[in-house]
């Protein structure tokens, strides 16, 4: 489209619609085309800033009429910058926050612009949550449409776990409701799918019991006890209830911290229930079998824990992350995580989800969540600052010239065990992985298409044949390592240091004093 053309489609837009147009040569310009992702630059033709669900629906449609890509944004924390386009128009939905609890359904209705915070916020006062991440400002839109886990991972399951109903706007500018009875290809689509069936307008969950208060805490351990500690994390895992999440952390603390400059493993746990003697003796068993250097362990509000890491990501870091997912925690995955833990980078760290409980028990091909059998999933995560550090924490190897990166690519490459790109199991994966997004589009292509003539008879809507898994299925190949399991996008995160100042004090732990800090570490 000629400049002209689109310039006069923007002025036309700015008449259309009841939010603000922010276009290049406005002051705020640049803070609106900005993204959580430091490291994404994009120059959009135009940020839209929708003031009502309402606005939606004609920016669509003149980014189709027009042949403008569209790129939608709610939390704007998409870490590869899908909330951003060059040439095209961003449609911001970041002020669409409104959220409704419904204590007596338990459901919690969001608009598309809320973040986690917000939610956490809202549900406290009845006592319920929303299954999420670990980062507040997080868009709870965008996260949910990836899968979404979290701290509850393994009592309710992923986000989508816990979604009943979206409203989407579709590419030809009309609304469509989908849940299991309406439009259930395209609900299936959106449980995992990502954000390309629509924009997402309204989002309705199924919320649960929890806090205000929630019992968690760390276990701190130097270097010379990682393979022990993991030994024994490993056979912890093996067998827990169902309301215990954990995440492992591999990371040098930032200074606030003042747990000095080592780089430590930090175990982190959340019991998804009142306080019980059970979950001490769980503790217990996991600290006889791996004595902690530190460790805080005390009731936390529900909203202060989810938002304990809120520091450490600030907006404008540069980032990059990376995952794959594990089946076994065994020596060999030890030794290949203590081995490269030991020589990563500061600004390099990695994070071991313990998966299973409900995510697992959902059926592998009732949403377009790609891989519900993995056992644990590894974050691997870079983060810095200066843009000439930029190909250096990338994962194109062509263009990593420094140790650090090529160092993190070889720690994610070289883990046995895992589903990434060195074994058949990886290939069929992968595989998988890609034929449920083709499947997703197809099937949410198929939901939205505009109405066939009703039929005399009222007819349930025939499931129409899924595509088939992509030809080179049979062939090993390297799978897509997205963050937290979103399919669609690259992946990798970022943590800078900027924490919160922590609040000290000193416990007596057995027969020797153990640090105790107000902050708990991060996990993403
Ligand atoms: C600091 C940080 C912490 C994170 N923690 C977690 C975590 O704990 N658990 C987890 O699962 N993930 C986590 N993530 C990943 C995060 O869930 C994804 O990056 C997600 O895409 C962010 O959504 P957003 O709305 O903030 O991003 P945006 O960049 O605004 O949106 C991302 C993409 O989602 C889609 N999208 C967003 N809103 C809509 C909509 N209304 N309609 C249609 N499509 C839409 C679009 O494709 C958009 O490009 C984290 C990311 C960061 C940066």
């Amino acid at each position: 489209m000629s400049g002209d053309g689109a310039t006069r489609a923007i002025q036309v837009l700015a008449g259309a619609v009841s939010g603000r147009v922010i276009r290049p040569s406005e002051p705020e310009y640049d803070a609106a085309r900005r993204v959580w992702n430091g490291m994404i630059d994009r120059k959009p033709l135009a940020v839209v800033r929708a003031a009502q669900v309402a606005d939606v629906a004609p920016v669509i449609r003149l980014a189709s009429q027009h042949g403008l890509a569209l790129a939608v944004r709610g939390g704007g924390h998409n870490v590869a910058g899908n909330g951003t386009v060059d040439d095209g128009i961003v449609l911001d939905l970041g002020d669409l926050r409104r959220v409704e609890v419904d204590a007596v359904k338990g459901t919690v209705s969001v608009e598309p612009g809320v973040t986690l915070g917000d939610v956490d916020q809202a549900t406290e006062p009845a006592g319920l949550v929303v299954p999420s991440g670990v980062v507040s400002g997080t868009g709870l839109v965008g996260l949910t449409l990836g899968g979404g886990f979290g701290w509850l991972i393994r009592p309710y399951g992923l986000t989508i776990d816990n979604l009943l109903s979206a409203e989407v706007v579709t590419a030809d500018g009309s609304v469509h409701a989908a849940s299991e009875s309406d439009n259930p290809d395209l609900f299936w689509g959106l449980r995992g799918g990502g954000g390309n069936f629509g924009v997402v307008t309204s989002l309705t969950y199924r919320a649960q019991q929890l806090g205000p208060q929630v019992y968690a805490g760390n276990l701190f351990y130097g270097r010379a006890k990682w393979a022990e500690a993991l030994a024994a994390y490993a056979e912890w895992t093996a067998d827990l209830p169902d309301e215990l999440t954990s995440i492992v952390s591999l990371l040098v603390p930032p200074p606030a911290w003042e747990l000095g400059d080592d780089r430590l493993l930090i175990i982190g746990f959340s019991w998804a229930a009142p306080h019980r003697p059970e979950v001490d003796e769980l503790i217990g068993r996991l600290r006889a079998a791996a004595a902690p250097d530190e460790e805080v362990i005390q009731p936390s509000r529900w909203v202060e824990w989810q938002s304990q890491a809120d520091g450490l990501f600030p907006r404008g870091v540069r980032a990059y992350w990376k995952n794959v997912a594990l089946d076994h925690l065994a020596s060999d995955v030890i030794d290949a995580i203590v081995r490269h833990s030991e020589s990563l980078p500061r600004g390099i760290a990695i994070d071991i989800h313990h998966m299973g409980g409900a995510f697992a028990r959902v059926p592998e091909g009732a949403t377009a969540f790609p891989d519900r059998s993995a056992r644990y999933w590894l974050n691997l995560y870079s983060f810095w600052a200066d843009a000439p550090d930029d190909d250096d924490h990338t994962a194109d190897p062509g263009r990593a010239r420094r140790p650090g990166a090529k160092r993190a690519r070889r720690a994610v490459r070289e883990l046995p065990g895992q589903r990434g790109n060195t074994d058949r199991r990886a290939a069929a994966g992968a595989c998988r992985l890609r034929t449920n997004q083709a499947r997703a589009a197809h099937r949410a292509e198929a939901a939205v298409r505009p109405p066939e003539p009703v039929p005399a008879q009222p007819q349930r809507p025939r499931r129409l044949s899924p595509p088939a898994a992509p030809a080179d299925c049979g062939q090993p190949r390297k799978q897509a390592a997205s963050l937290w399991a979103r399919p669609s996008a690259p992946a990798i995160g970022t943590r800078h240091e900027s924490p919160p100042r922590p609040q000290h004090s000193t416990v007596r732990q057995g027969d020797r004093h153990a640090h105790r800090s107000g902050i708990h570490p991060p996990r993403v």
